[in-house]
């Protein structure tokens, strides 16, 4: 299968004076159609600058990222800016719903600016909602909802257009627990069943489980890529996997040894 998403030896430098931070320093990746990956890594490791090259608001100093295999860098602004709008889908932290749009505009706003919005998008619309839990909030403006709902619609505005890549940048930094499980549990859910390549950055690893690969970064670079079922799963509950000692009586139970956050 083609790669949704493809970078390849891409860095980000940034010069300050006599100070050179590698913000992103050789990172390759590529994401399958279908295929939710997880960004993590402690702070200043390059997540948030990784996500921008990724969404085509920065260019990296060096390096190629090509979505369904157009290279971002060679299209023009005006291009760039039609392909990002039609081709990724975008969930910040600060959600930057429209106040004075209801939550089902502030999601069809998206299909009407790609000329996409018909009654087969508006029913879209409205199925997304009520699968994120707010189909008896349809018509309510964002001041008149709970931050934890505004949320879940800034992630059905990142869908609706059915977008290729789909990133979203800490989605649950204003979940409760059990909302920011049902959420990114959804999330996921969508990624897969509509074969969007998903990037997440997240810094809750408990959220991890959802997703089928996890990315660690440590200054810029890759540092280390899980995945297996049993290394997310450490690395999302580590309670669930302290080392078991091996039983003499069965050499073939090996210790389950929990991969370190960081
Ligand atoms: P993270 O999202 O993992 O916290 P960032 O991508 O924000 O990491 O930052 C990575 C590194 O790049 C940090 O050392 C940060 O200080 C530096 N950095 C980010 N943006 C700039 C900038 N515009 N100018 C200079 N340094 C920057």
């Amino acid at each position: 299968m083609a790669a949704a998403l493809e970078v390849q030896g891409v860095s980000k430098v940034y010069r300050n004076g006599g100070a050179v931070t590698r913000a992103v320093d050789h990172v390759s990746l590529s994401i399958e159609p279908g295929e939710f990956v997880a960004l993590v890594g402690p702070s200043g490791s390059g997540k948030t600058t990784l996500l921008a090259i990724l969404a085509g608001l920065l260019n990296p100093t060096e390096g190629t990222v090509k979505i369904d295999g157009e290279e971002l860098s060679k299209l023009g602004e005006r291009k760039r800016a039609l392909f990002r709008r039609q081709k990724i889908g975008f969930t910040f932290q600060a959600n930057n719903l429209v106040p004075y749009l209801t939550v089902l505009e502030n999601v069809t706003l998206m299909l009407k600016l790609n000329n996409r919005y018909d009654e087969a998008g508006l029913q879209r619309a409205k199925d997304l909602l009520a699968r994120l839990g707010l189909g008896d909030r349809l018509h309510y403006l964002p001041r008149q909802i709970s931050g934890g709902q505004q949320q879940r619609v800034a992630i059905a505005r990142s869908l609706i257009h059915l977008p290729s890549l789909v990133l979203a940048d800490e989605p649950t930094a204003s979940l409760d627990t059990e909302r920011a499980f049902q959420v990114v549990e959804t999330f996921a859910n969508l990624i897969h069943e509509q074969k969007r390549a998903g990037v997440m950055v997240t810094h809750d690893l408990r959220m991890v489980k959802y997703v089928d690969r996890v990315i660690q970064m440590l200054d810029g670079h890759i540092e280390r890529v899980l995945d297996s079922r049993a290394d997310i799963s450490c690395l999302a509950n580590p309670a669930d996997c302290t080392p078991i000692p091996v039983d003499a009586l069965d050499p073939n139970a090996a210790a389950q040894a929990c991969p370190s956050p960081y």
